[in-house]
């Protein structure tokens, strides 16, 4: 009787069990879906694993899988998983437009340039792939300038003990970011840092690594180890975060850190928001995961402590000529 009993209870318990687990793995499949129809498969495709995750057993989230995945590979164009329609692109105010800032206390001068690709435009008919690839030769120009006009660059690091007193602001302050971890990053840009002996951060996707167009983990970690380059975080998959669950922009942020962290041995301190998107809950959740501070796409140069979680950056656009860039960052 006893025995029973209690197998009664476990058959129903197990049952309670997966029909709540299912139930839940609905509702993230039709999240999903919804994400989807607005043309966002990369984002739908992280609801997709979290339903099979929570329900493994589910063909037709299989099939979702497969599906996305299948159009995913139709789409993109060199292997790249950011979407190019939109990218970390940024308004940027026309020069006539821009107010010298008259700096309070407590708020530092630092441009901190946004650079993406750094090869020659493969689409250069379209507007965007105009400001995003920045021509080998250019970057050459623009470094050399830096460094034969009293520029300093310096890092994100260097900007917090600045802000904590621990250190000078040296005169026409630059810091160098580039997003995304583009392979282009290794054989085109960081030849150019070690030329001129300049320190860049580098915003790495870490669940890319078997796309082409993106750092390997081999050159990740050479990059690190030449100590002219700290390598940050830039999310797992490169999603637009606000239209994630809590517990996706959650994996996607700390996982993301953690997974650079493995590989490098070390802490990793800066995150960059992909598309440059976030809300409160976002920035709250980039502070919590541990991180020192993070940037945004927002157009500006005015440091402070109370944008640690917000900086501005100011994106070297690759159609800027020498004179533009100049007059942005001074
Ligand atoms: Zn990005």
């Amino acid at each position: 009787m006893g025995f029973k009993l209690l197998l009664i209870i476990v058959v129903v318990i197990t049952g309670v069990l997966l029909f709540v687990s299912y139930k839940e793995s609905t509702a993230l499949k039709a999240q999903g879906d919804l994400l989807l129809q607005q043309n966002k498969p990369q984002e739908a495709l992280l609801y997709y694993e979290e339903a099979k995750n929570i329900f493994p057993l589910r063909q037709d989230v299989n099939d979702d899988i497969s599906s996305v995945n299948l159009l995913m590979n139709s789409q993109t164009e060199y292997s790249q998983i950011v979407d190019q329609e939109y990218a970390e692109s940024q308004t940027i105010p026309l020069l006539q437009n821009i107010v010298p800032a008259a700096l309070k206390n407590g708020e530092y001068f630092v441009p901190i340039l946004m650079y993406h690709h750094i090869r020659i435009n493969p689409m250069p008919a379209s507007p965007l792939w105009a400001s995003l690839n920045v021509d080998p030769n250019l970057l050459d120009s623009e470094l050399n300038y830096l460094h034969t006009n009293d520029f300093h660059i310096i890092t994100l690091g260097d900007l917090i003990k600045i802000m904590n007193g621990q250190e000078k602001l040296p005169k026409n302050p630059v810091i160098l970011t580039f997003d995304d971890g583009y392979e282009d990053f290794y054989t085109n840009a960081f030849p150019l840092l070690q030329k001129y002996k300049m320190k860049a951060t580098e915003f790495v996707i870490t669940q890319v690594e078997t796309a082409p167009a993106y750092l390997s983990w081999d050159q990740i970690v050479a990059l690190d180890k030449s100590g002219l380059v700290e390598i940050a975080a830039h999310t797992q998959h490169h999603p637009f975060l606000t239209d994630l669950n809590a517990t996706l922009i959650d994996k996607e942020i700390m996982g993301s850190k953690s997974d650079i962290e493995s590989h490098l041995g070390h802490t990793v301190n800066w995150f960059a928001y992909p598309y440059g998107a976030y809300n409160n809950f976002i920035v709250s959740e980039t502070q919590k995961a541990g991180f020192t501070g993070a940037v945004s796409t927002i157009y500006g140069a005015v440091q402070s402590k109370d944008k640690l979680f917000l900086m501005p950056r100011i994106a070297a656009d690759g159609r800027f000529t020498l004179d533009e860039f100049i007059k942005r960052i001074r």
